[in-house]
């Protein structure tokens, strides 16, 4: 079963990245990358990373909107960023849980739009540092998963990003890893958890050895050619 890695932008990336990163997929034989590859990139950027990138790469909205469409300045509806080109939607990263106050209940309804939009939604959960000493991570994870259930039907994957590894430099350990997403696996009885928080090349292909992991969600790794490569490349052992 080929594994996903999963690259989220952020408000990164720009046009020459975009053709960096195709001068980089069109010397390679596509039997040299081991995985499934996702960009996941602003959303002015999804046409041309579909127009420009070969298209067995899936694009990904980051985000979507609780409303299917209308009068709401500024956001991005479901359908639109399927009729750019997007395939998956990221909801409830982190980030948007955080800076975005982004509640259960508005997830949910993102999760609804982008299943009705025919995406394939990547639901982030992850629990903050406080949460992991108190010894109420699992408890926290829990109520985000079983929430997402209540709507999540046809194809989906949970991303589990602790909130202090991302973007810090500190992975989880391979330990922790695995005990999250065997528990999240355990309660969507699906292969379908990726792991996600400072990943880079160096721990890449230990933590994808995780038969609990389907895929990582990859932040800073994936704006550098340098990084990204060795994190898609099929490794010789
Ligand atoms: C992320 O953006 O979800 C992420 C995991 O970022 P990083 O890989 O930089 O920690």
């Amino acid at each position: 079963m080929k594994k996903f890695i999963v690259c989220n932008w952020k408000m990164n990336g720009s046009l020459d990245y975009i053709q960096t990163l195709n001068n980089y997929f069109v010397k390679l034989a596509p039997s040299s990358l081991a995985h499934e590859i996702v960009i996941c990139p602003q959303s002015p950027y999804l046409k041309s990373c579909k127009d420009t990138l070969p298209s067995w790469i899936h694009i990904a909205g980051q985000d979507c909107n609780t409303k299917e469409m209308g009068a709401f300045t500024g956001c991005i509806a479901a359908y639109t960023l399927k009729e750019c080109g997007a395939t998956f939607c990221l909801i409830g990263h982190s980030e948007r849980r955080g800076y975005f106050q982004e509640s259960l209940e508005e997830i949910n309804e993102k999760i609804k739009c982008a299943q009705d939009a025919c995406l394939t939604p990547i639901v982030c959960v992850g629990e903050a540092l406080d949460h992991r000493e108190n010894f109420t991570h699992k408890d926290i994870i829990k109520e985000q998963v079983i929430s997402a259930l209540k709507i999540l039907k046809g194809d989906y994957y949970i991303a589990y990003e602790p909130i202090w590894a991302i973007g810090t430099g500190r992975s989880a350990s391979l330990f922790d890893i695995e005990e999250m997403c065997s528990f999240i696996q355990d309660m969507t009885g699906l292969s379908n958890v990726f792991y996600g928080g400072s990943v880079t090349p160096s721990n890449a292909s230990e933590i994808l050895k995780l038969t609990c992991v389907r895929g990582l969600l990859v932040g800073g790794a994936c704006l550098k050619l340098e990084t990204f490569s060795p994190l898609v490349e099929r490794k010789e052992s």
